[in-house]
């Protein structure tokens, strides 16, 4: 933590990051950090101080369609020499780079908290998960294979060739400002690919700081290229359409994706989209410890104030057990909720991220408690902590009907819902288009299954509220998008495959 003689402002608190060679505020492209070429910048702000002068942390270059392209030639460039490395050799650029992360961990974590809000002991959890992906795929890097088929043709022998697909346009959001870009770096690097990558521009210093540890762990010039910019819809457009950029990965909106994919067709890019969700979390009357389902319930709905893509944004719990489960959820809430600037110590959650966020959170409660729903926790914008900050909120009595219900919040609101039967909850919980996770408690092996292949989604936690790692195919159905991100599956998206038929072999 910071000491609390200098705790007063942003800037200040960015003096007492030890390792100062992290802060970066030009883009990085080729290897060298370069100014905008128009010299615009754009102010990131920390979340926690908005609306006071202290909240400005640092002034970052805002780069420019001429630095797009730059930047994308020399990646394109670099990926002809890049190709031809061996997975060994980013293998072991990948593992020195997960040691710098873990080496300056707490300072990346302070960092994260400044851009992004979050509680510094989540924070530090994300640079582990983060570092943990550059390990993951540097494991992967030395094991990508292709395959020899046999043919109808007894002369012929069919050779499966995996290749890096080419250079890869990133655009990646400010809700994990380190564990969006290292999921998808570490697998276009295990596979020989190049990077032009756009971080979010609330949170584009954590994203700097890894260009900087990847430069310091001997990553080849234009394999990493970073590029803060204040028009994403500019950025987006550009890497979409660019024809030497073969493959585009995108977090954050399904809105924005939609525009994405529109944007890619004229190119006929691969694509991965991460994009929103609107997770269930179930709770059945057979539910072993409902200490525990509370427990995920809070982990799952309220991690980063309920911004995270894998957040439960519908809670059903069976109505036997409904009053249990409220009040146990109160009082563990009443206990442990302590909002505030993530820097402070015993702190548990930051604010949202801006007033858009805010305003969403409002209008969902207001919508709500208008419609027959009752505010049974919180329920308030918090001024008194920062134009940011809103209590943990829980509503009861919600019902399908209410905005709350058919919309991701993204924000700290858990909407309590009650069900009858098996079917009715599946049936409420499929009625979405939506499909990235879902959660539920239950105990009966022949309900674990039946609902487990029932529930429209990507991912599923079974007993547990917390899913994500490394090892797990990460990624959605239906309008969450498509393509898997971590695990052994991570890296396919970044590959093409290559079908070479070898004749005249005379055996
Ligand atoms: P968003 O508006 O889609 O923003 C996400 C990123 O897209 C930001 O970096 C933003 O850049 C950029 N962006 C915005 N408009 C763009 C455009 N026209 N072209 C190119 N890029 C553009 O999402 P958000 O509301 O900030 O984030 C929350 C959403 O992301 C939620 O729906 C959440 O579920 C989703 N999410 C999904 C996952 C997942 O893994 N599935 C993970 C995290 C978040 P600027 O900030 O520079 O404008």
């Amino acid at each position: 933590m910071f000491s609390k003689r200098f705790y007063s402002s942003s800037s200040k608190m960015i003096s007492q990051i030890k390792n100062q060679n992290l802060i970066k505020t030009k883009g990085f492209i080729n290897g060298q950090w370069v100014s905008s070429s128009s010299n615009e910048s754009f102010v990131v702000t920390n979340p926690a101080l908005v609306p006071k002068n202290e909240a400005v942390i640092e002034t970052v270059q805002s780069m420019t369609e001429d630095d797009y392209n730059k930047a994308i030639d020399y990646a394109y460039d670099s990926f002809e020499k890049f190709k031809k490395t061996t997975g060994r050799y980013r293998s072991g650029l990948l593992l020195r780079l997960y040691e710098l992360m873990i080496e300056n961990q707490e300072d990346l974590a302070k960092l994260c908290v400044l851009e992004n809000g979050k509680p510094y002991a989540d924070a530090l959890g994300e640079v582990k998960y983060a570092a943990s992906f550059f390990q993951w795929f540097s494991e992967e890097a030395p094991r990508i294979n292709g395959d020899i088929i046999p043919s109808a043709n007894p002369q012929n022998r069919i050779l499966v060739l995996k290749q890096p697909i080419g250079v890869c346009g990133i655009l990646t959001p400010w809700n994990f400002p380190l564990a969006m870009i290292t999921r998808k770096v570490g697998a276009a690097i295990a596979t020989g690919c190049t990077t032009v990558i756009k971080p979010a521009s609330e949170t584009p210093l954590s994203a700097l700081a890894i260009a900087y540890l990847a430069q310091e762990a001997g990553f080849p010039e234009g394999t990493i290229n970073v590029l803060p910019c204040k028009s994403s819809s500019m950025a987006g457009k550009l890497i979409c359409e660019h024809p030497k950029i073969k493959k585009v990965s995108f977090t954050g909106s399904t809105g924005v994706g939609s525009i994405l994919m529109k944007q890619s067709s004229s190119t006929l890019k691969k694509l991965s989209m991460e994009l929103g969700g609107n997770a269930p979390f179930i709770v059945f009357d057979d539910v072993k410890d409902i200490d525990k389902a509370v427990q995920g319930a809070i982990a799952s709905k309220f991690r980063s104030s309920g911004q995270t893509c894998v957040c439960a944004n519908r809670l059903f719990i069976h109505e036997s057990i409904y009053d249990d489960f409220k009040d146990k959820l109160i009082s563990k809430l009443k206990e442990t909720v302590v909002l505030g600037d993530g820097l402070k110590e015993g702190v548990t959650y930051g604010p949202v991220i801006n007033e858009r966020s805010m305003k969403k959170v409002r209008e969902h409660i207001e919508d709500a408690t208008g419609k027959g729903a009752k505010i049974l926790f919180g329920g308030n914008k918090r001024e008194d902590l920062g134009a940011n900050f809103h209590d943990l909120t829980v509503l009861g009595d919600v019902t399908t009907e209410m905005q709350i219900f058919n919309d991701e919040t993204f924000g700290p609101v858990a909407p309590l819902i009650k069900f009858k039967s098996d079917d009715e909850v599946i049936k409420m919980a499929n009625d979405t288009q939506f499909g990235l996770a879902g959660y539920f408690y239950a105990t009966d092996v022949s309900r674990v299954f039946k609902v487990a292949e029932a529930i429209n989604v990507g991912m599923l936690g079974i007993n547990t509220g917390a899913i994500t790692e490394a090892a797990l195919p990460f990624g959605g159905i239906g309008e969450s998008g498509f393509g898997r991100e971590g695990s052994k599956f991570g890296v396919d998206d970044y590959l093409i495959i290559k079908s070479c038929v070898l004749g005249s072999v005379d055996v």
